[in-house]
């Protein structure tokens, strides 16, 4: 560890737990036990607050993942996990729940070490939040139903459905929510009684890593959670394409969501897709524009825009424009950045030195574009990979700036002057993950929740989530559904049986 990251968490004060875990050798979690590399190699991993390196993780191979399968397999079919009653499996569950709810703090802190994101949410929204949601899909381990049905058929027949785990289920996910968006798969996948290989982004492991102590400390039989660590192109694609994986859950982009459909559709194993998005925010003429505003301001600089509901497309009628825009820079420039420890921190540095080029690229092709740059635009002058909270008015739905997922603190406002026009603009996007509708008119918005194409719609609100409702997306940010019992579906079968007298 770099001494700029030691000289940090000294400044903010961190808990021993994350010291210690920090500062040990980083190994993956196979079959119950604490491994390396099969071939010894690791990835750097840096901190991106200061750039610096922060530790090594195993670069996982190839044998790791079939051994991690392996260990799946035999943990469903032979060990406890498979035989488990399902109140003791929920019991299990809540146990799990509990231990991260007991480690919130170091968990968070590790998170925000090792993403950037700033600690306070990190801790409620994601750890608890993860939690949370684990609790939730714990109680339906013992409410799993299937029918008994009437058949027409010539004979005397009982017959009946019931719904049994998948199986193995190989989840990978993105590095802007480790923590939770492998709980979002995690939870249910472990309620119905499935067992699981997990690979984390490279360039966020480690909560998983410590995530693994947590599960041995509760007892999760070994084999049942497996966590992979290393390059989605060798591991991810492998675990993808892989005959002993019953179902593939996928958060991450729609360009690699797209290879890792084909790879599931190769091993012809079921797929939950959570891709990208651009998400609209549609501001109507008798909308509040401070409300507005504080709801866009959180959307699309928390977490730096690093969400994939982030409200980054902003339509606002020509009424309430200009004051949506003031009352926007006004909350904006109230916004302390710093790194994520920093208690008061609003918004953290992006992932790496790639998305913050990435991002200032999208600055530029904006300015080329025509778009006016009203505030931000520019890397902040301080160690590290930190953009500013950045606006732009366009006047051009077709922009690129507009059209596609920057995954950055980039807002794009555009004016509109009929409900139709902005429903025409909202709507006309490859992306259909998220979008919200501001105005008191219950009509208008009710109107707006039929006719815009995408998996949740907010009504004035954006980006809130709960364990009971589904989130997934329309169009190209996938298909499925994480969280509300909808996603109890993609981690079972319904097997029919017919028994004749
Ligand atoms: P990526 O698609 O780059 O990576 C996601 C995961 O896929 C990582 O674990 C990555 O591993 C792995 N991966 C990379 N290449 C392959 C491959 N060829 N085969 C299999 N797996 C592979 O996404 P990001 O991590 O950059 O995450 C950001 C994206 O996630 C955004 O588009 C965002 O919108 C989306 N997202 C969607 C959500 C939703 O609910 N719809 C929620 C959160 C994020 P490695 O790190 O090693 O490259």
């Amino acid at each position: 560890m770099d001494q700029s990251i030691k000289n940090m968490m000294d400044l903010y004060g961190v808990t021993q737990r994350t010291e210690r875990f920090l500062l040990c050798e980083q190994r993956m979690f196979i079959n119950g036990e604490f491994v390396g590399a099969g071939d010894k190699e690791t990835i750097d991993v840096l901190e991106p607050s200061t750039s610096s390196y922060l530790t090594s993780v195993p670069s996982g191979t190839t044998d790791d993942v079939d051994q991690a399968i392996a260990a799946a397999r035999a943990a469903l079919r032979e060990g406890p996990w498979g035989k488990m009653k399902p109140a003791e499996r929920e019991r299990l569950l809540l146990k799990l729940a509990d231990a991260i709810e007991n480690d919130a703090q170091a968990l968070g802190e590790i998170e925000t070490i090792d993403n950037g994101k700033a600690i306070g949410p990190c801790i409620e929204m994601d750890i608890l939040g993860g939690a949370e949601l684990l609790r939730y899909m714990a109680g339906f381990a013992t409410k799993l139903e299937g029918a008994t049905r009437q058949v027409s058929i010539p004979g005397d027949h009982f017959a009946w459905t019931y719904r049994e785990p998948v199986g193995v289920v190989g989840a990978i996910v993105p590095w802007n929510w480790p923590f939770n968006m492998a709980m979002w798969k995690m939870a249910a996948a472990l309620a119905v009684g499935c067992t699981m290989v997990i690979k984390p982004a490279q360039q966020t492991s480690l909560s998983m890593l410590y995530f693994a102590r947590l599960c041995q400390e509760a007892g999760l039989p070994p084999g049942v959670i497996n966590i992979v660590t290393g390059r989605g192109s060798t591991i991810g694609d492998y675990l993808a394409d892989h005959a002993g994986i019953d179902k593939v859950s996928f958060t991450g982009s729609t360009p690699v969501g797209r290879t890792v459909g084909e790879a599931a559709g190769r091993a012809l194993s079921p797929v939950t897709l959570e891709l990208g998005g651009k998400s609209p925010m549609v501001a109507l003429n008798d909308a509040d524009p401070k409300a507005v505003a504080a709801a866009t301001r959180w959307s699309v600089y928390f977490n730096a825009g690093q969400v994939c509901s982030a409200g980054s497309r902003l339509y606002a009628h020509s009424a309430v424009y200009d004051n949506v825009v003031e009352e926007l820079a006004k909350m904006t420039s109230a916004m302390k950045i710093a790194p994520g420890l920093d208690p008061d921190c609003d918004m953290g540095p992006v992932i790496s030195e790639s998305a913050m080029r990435g991002i200032l690229g999208y600055v530029e092709q904006g300015k080329a574009e025509g778009a006016d740059l009203v505030f931000g635009g520019n890397q902040v002058d301080r160690p590290g990979y930190f953009v500013e909270p950045t606006l732009f008015a366009a006047g051009d739905n077709n922009l690129s700036i507009v059209q596609e997922e920057i995954f950055g603190p980039v807002l794009v406002v555009l004016k509109f002057d009929s409900d139709e026009e902005a429903l025409h603009m909202a709507n006309d996007n490859i992306y259909g993950l998220a979008g919200s509708i501001w105005t008191q008119d219950i009509s208008r918005a009710l109107r707006y929740s039929t006719e815009l194409e995408a998996g949740t719609i907010w009504i004035n609100n954006h980006d809130i989530v709960d364990s009971n409702m589904p989130c997934g997306g329309f169009k190209q940010s996938g298909f499925g559904k994480d969280m509300g019992p909808e996603q109890l579906n993609y981690f079972t079968r319904t097997k029919a049986v017919w028994a004749t007298i």
